[in-house]
């Protein structure tokens, strides 16, 4: 038994990087706590989490009690909190229009944030080493190794471990290793993360927004493409290799239009930007701009606008009537185009709920707009890149003590 020792000192130091990772990743999904809320949330003893809480604090990832920066006068001491650039991400969107970059702090400050108009061809490598570029600028003069995590949003389908965008057809990509090619741009070791822009809105708005603390929702997020979330006890539903959660490809009309992905009636062919505004007789290809000059028609009174959103405010319905037999949600957050035009589906939805849904999960859930607008994707993308440190500070901290010239160029 002469390993017993090492044994039991590699087991304690496997328990002591989780116990880290579980304070971390309260005070990142509650705020501030005092040593007693973390005592009683964690199941950790009080003196456990003195010495951890200490560690983090070492680390200059937390403070603890009246810090002269952070701190509340009048507050109880011992409160702990992360420090908001403690640790900082880098995180990215690919938008079929635009790109966009942000460093983001633990705590969902920005620290530097640029979005540009495309102005290059949509060449995979191009999108990449543009995306750099805006990197660069948001970086200043911090090192792009010194951030905790890279995760780019993109308006495709994903394949989670690798950052491979199986198709993203309004970019018309397929099988692009775009994870990868980012990586090769910024310069680091690949590949950096890569999901679909609603699917990262929607890890956005659970996060930040309007399910925040919430742990059965149905997310959905739509542009042209819909997209979104399953958060099903408190965990994302991403299925076998993370295409899991793809809404918008749900058929739900038999004898519908085309879809993009190569079948026909997919919901999105019927709630998607296109079809809405395909309903109401304007150009498919008339964008966010023809979207607002739709409802400002409609707030008008203009019976054909109120009548393409009533009957995309029914598809909205249907849709989400199979969602929520299917999994009992509290909570369905309705984001992208489905936030703006929600004051104008949200009667036709309920009632498409009520004649649809089974009544005990009908009575439990409520519909509601999602809060944080057209940043949600690049706010997503940032608690993505969050992950790995949430998942494992002292990895993290290691990382970061090891290279101090670096840090304090
Ligand atoms: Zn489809």
């Amino acid at each position: 038994m002469t390993h017993g020792r090492d044994e039991i000192g590699q087991r304690s130091e496997t328990v002591r990087r989780a116990n880290l990772g579980v304070i971390v990743r309260e005070l990142y999904a509650r705020g501030p706590l005092s040593r007693s809320e973390l005592v009683r949330r964690t199941g950790l003893t009080r003196s456990a989490i003195r010495v951890l809480t200490g560690e983090l604090a070492t680390a200059g990832l937390v403070t603890e009690g009246q810090s002269p920066l952070l701190g509340v006068p009048g507050r109880p001491s011992h409160m702990v909190r992360l420090v908001p650039l403690g640790a900082a991400v880098l995180a990215l969107e690919i938008a079929v229009d635009s790109s966009a970059a942000a460093v983001v702090g633990l705590d969902g400050s920005v620290d530097g944030w640029v979005r540009r108009e495309r102005t290059r061809s949509d060449d995979p490598e191009e999108r990449a080493a543009g995306i750099a570029d805006l990197a660069a600028r948001v970086l200043g003069d911090r090192a792009v190794a010194d951030v905790a995590g890279i995760a780019v949003a993109v308006p495709g389908v994903v394949r989670r471990h690798d950052g491979l965008v199986s198709m993203a057809p309004n970019l018309r990509w397929r099988d692009v290793a775009f994870g990868e090619m980012v990586a090769r741009a910024l310069g680091v070791p690949g590949p950096v993360a890569v999901a679909n822009e609603a699917d990262l809105a929607a890890l956005a708005e659970l996060h930040r927004g309007a399910a925040r603390g919430e742990t059965d929702v149905v997310l959905v997020s739509g542009s042209i493409g819909v997209g979104g979330g399953l958060v099903v006890g408190g965990r994302p539903l991403l299925g076998a290799a993370g295409y899991g959660g793809e809404i918008g490809h749900v058929p739900v009309h038999p004898a519908g239009a085309p879809c993009r992905c190569g079948s026909t009636g997919c919901w999105e062919t019927e709630v998607g930007l296109e079809a809405i505004l395909a309903r109401a007789g304007r150009p498919v290809a008339g964008g966010l701009a023809a979207l607002d000059g739709l409802l400002r028609e409609a707030a008008d009174g203009d019976a054909a606008a109120l009548g393409a959103l009533d009957e995309t405010g029914a598809w909205l319905g249907i849709g989400l009537a199979g969602l929520v037999n299917l999994l009992n949600p509290r909570l369905v957050v309705l984001g992208g185009v489905f936030e703006t035009i929600f004051p104008f589906v949200t009667d036709r939805i309920e009632a498409e709920l009520d004649r649809r849904v089974l009544p005990a999960p009908r009575a439990l859930v409520r519909v509601v707009p999602a809060k944080l607008g057209a940043d949600a994707p690049l706010r997503g993308a940032a608690e993505l890149a969050f992950e790995p440190l949430l998942q494992d500070p002292a990895r993290w901290f290691a990382r970061a003590r090891a290279t101090p010239e670096r840090r304090s160029a």
